[in-house]
């Protein structure tokens, strides 16, 4: 399912194509002080209440969402407190006679070494897993997500699968 009016917001190098995603600078998310190019407003508020619907739609029991520890620190709608506070919000938004799903975030208060090595616990296919902000088809290497994913791989000592157009 895409969601075309994203791009019309603006402000965000994810949506709006005339902005540039920020690449070689891995942001220090404690000691960000203004908001990252890469926020989306309100994306996950929006994400949920799609996925929210779809769930009601199938009657699905849960949502997993990939929050985690290291992105709750600059973006606010990735935290715990984000997740029980949408699901007290998805409890009144859907109709009574459905049974609500529950929002679930299994990885919340891991950072990204801690969720690849959980990853390695579980035999997830690791390499099957996306993180670019560009998009494209191989991750880029150089944008801040691939950063935070070369680095969490390599703080958790664990060799990094990804097929990167910039070694
Ligand atoms: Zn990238």
């Amino acid at each position: 399912m895409e969601l075309p009016f994203l791009k019309e917001l603006g402000e965000s190098s994810l949506t709006d194509i005339t902005r540039e995603v920020p690449v070689a600078e891995e942001v220090n998310l404690d000691e960000e002080k203004e908001t990252p190019s890469t926020w989306v407003p309100c994306r996950n508020l929006i994400l949920l209440a799609t996925s929210g619907a779809y769930a009601e739609v199938i009657s699905a029991e849960a949502i997993f969402v990939g929050f985690n520890a290291e992105e709750a620190r600059a973006y606010p709608d990735n935290d715990k407190e984000f997740v029980s506070r949408y699901n007290l919000v998805l409890e009144k938004a859907v109709a009574s006679f459905s049974q609500p799903p529950t929002v679930k975030a299994p990885l919340v208060d891991l950072l990204k070494p801690d969720i690849i090595k959980k990853g390695i616990e579980v035999k997830a296919p690791l390499h099957l897993t996306y993180s670019c902000y560009l998009g494209g088809e191989k991750h880029c290497g150089i944008c801040e997500s691939c950063l935070h994913r070369r680095r969490g791989f390599k703080e958790a000592g664990v060799e990094d699968p990804t097929d990167y157009i910039q070694e």
